[in-house]
């Protein structure tokens, strides 16, 4: 069987990181994208049919006047386009002090931004949910006691470049440190839009000799890094290699594409995943601003091929934790045919503290939910334990007392229950 060649977007978009240990003025402004590196226009995506006007066309009326709506459509042009340092995001809102602070150190991933999610908050305050998520500030370089740069210790379960195996029965496949727009609480800080590449024909091989040669994997959780950033090849490529291990179950795909580029979701795209089912995919979603009617398209051609969606959303402080976002966030998914599978509890890496809420307020919040909204709309609360334990699920408290004869139940409205345990 030939199998073709994948193509690796850090082929196409080279990055240049700023030294480490020197503040110059050459680290404010960032990463810089090689010119040489243009796509021909013959990878126009053919996702041209937009929905319905909403900011991002306005704003690119305002900003990118010579950028025609089939460009702007262009994921790969989305990509190329990316605002990657704080001079040219001052081109499109006014930033504070704090958001304009030199850039320096490995903690944190560079930074990215795709003008389409640019285009949902450019007009908003310095406080707005979506901007506080992806807009650094000189809070990341405040570390507290208790944070550390890999705190899941993914390094330490790591039998090959690229894979963490902590549970028996599933795999965690890093097939790429790259993502179009980089969160700023990241659980991978440590390498996404990191010169560390996590791709690469030789470590794909290597991943996949490891799960081939361990017959207990059922499960591999394609992530990264966004894995949905990479071409359709590689992405088939990859695929289909991991179909080709029998003992592999399912497929699970971790990302944020159809929230920061709803265009990558092409027709094409929703063709090619659709051949390797059972294949889940895991979105990131924040808030319920994200769902637009780009994200909503997007999110429904996937459900249309047969894919079950879940989100992920971590619990951050100033952005969504308060009961009525979650709420309005979890029950706008569920419509949208996205299950909410995991709230997580922010894990501690260097520089977070300022997105870090205590574990009594999410338990509160999911006190506030559960019971009180359709079951499927309410995600399970984790905590991804530091050290490397794995997600461990929060109890909210619902079993009082178990005894040889008796279960005490406390309901979503505190009310007291007996269940006879004989
Ligand atoms: C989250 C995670 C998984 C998947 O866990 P599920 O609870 O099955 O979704 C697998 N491996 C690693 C290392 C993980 O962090």
């Amino acid at each position: 069987m030939v199998t073709p060649r994948p193509i690796f977007m850090e082929e196409i978009v080279k990055v240049k990181r700023p030294s480490t240990n020197t503040l110059s003025s050459e680290d404010s402004k960032g990463p810089l994208l090689d010119p040489k590196e243009e796509e021909p226009p013959s990878l126009l995506c053919p996702y041209a049919n937009p929905v319905e006007l909403s900011s991002q066309e306005e704003f690119r009326k305002r900003f990118f006047k010579d950028i025609s709506p089939a460009m702007w459509d262009d994921w790969r042009w989305q990509i190329r386009a990316r605002i990657r340092n704080q001079q040219t995001l001052s081109r499109y809102l006014k930033l504070e002090p704090e958001e304009l602070y030199t850039w320096k150190g490995d903690w944190h991933p560079p930074m990215a931004i795709t003008p389409y999610y640019l285009s949902l908050f450019y007009e908003k305050a310095p406080d707005d949910p979506l901007r506080r998520s992806v807009v650094p500030t000189i809070d990341e370089l405040v570390a507290t006691e208790g944070e550390a740069q890999d705190p899941l210790m993914e390094e330490g379960q790591s039998p090959v470049p690229g894979i963490v195996h902590r549970y028996p029965d599933r795999v965690l496949f890093l097939a790429t440190s790259f993502c179009s727009t980089y969160c700023r609480y990241c659980t991978r800080s440590r390498v996404v839009g990191k010169a560390k590449r996590l791709v690469g024909r030789k470590r794909w091989e290597l991943a996949l000799e490891y799960i081939k040669n361990n017959r207990q994997i059922r499960d591999v959780l394609i992530s990264g890094g966004d894995p949905l950033t990479l071409g359709d090849e590689a992405i088939g490529w990859l695929l289909q290699r991991l179909r080709a291990i029998k003992h592999v179950e399912i497929l699970r795909i971790g990302t944020k594409v159809p929230v920061v580029i709803p265009q990558r979701i092409t027709a094409d795209l929703c063709k090619l995943l659709k051949r390797y089912h059972p294949l889940f995919l895991s979105i990131h979603f924040t808030h319920v601003r994200e769902l637009t009617p780009e994200t909503e398209k997007a999110v429904s051609m996937l459900a249309d091929s047969g894919i079950p969606l879940g989100s992920q959303t971590v619990l951050l402080k100033g952005i969504n934790d308060n009961t009525e976002a979650l709420k309005a966030l979890f029950l706008r998914l569920l419509k949208n045919r996205v299950r909410p599978y995991y709230l997580y509890q922010c894990d501690p890496i260097l520089g977070s503290s300022h997105f870090r809420t205590k574990v009594q307020r999410g338990i509160q919040i999911m006190k506030e939910l559960r019971g009180f909204i359709s079951g499927y709309a309410v995600p399970t609360y984790v905590i991804d334990a530091p050290g490397g334990g794995g997600k461990v699920a929060i109890d909210l408290g619902s079993v009082l007392s178990i005894t040889e004869e008796k279960v005490i139940l406390k309901n979503y409205q505190g009310r007291e229950f007996v269940y006879p345990n004989g």
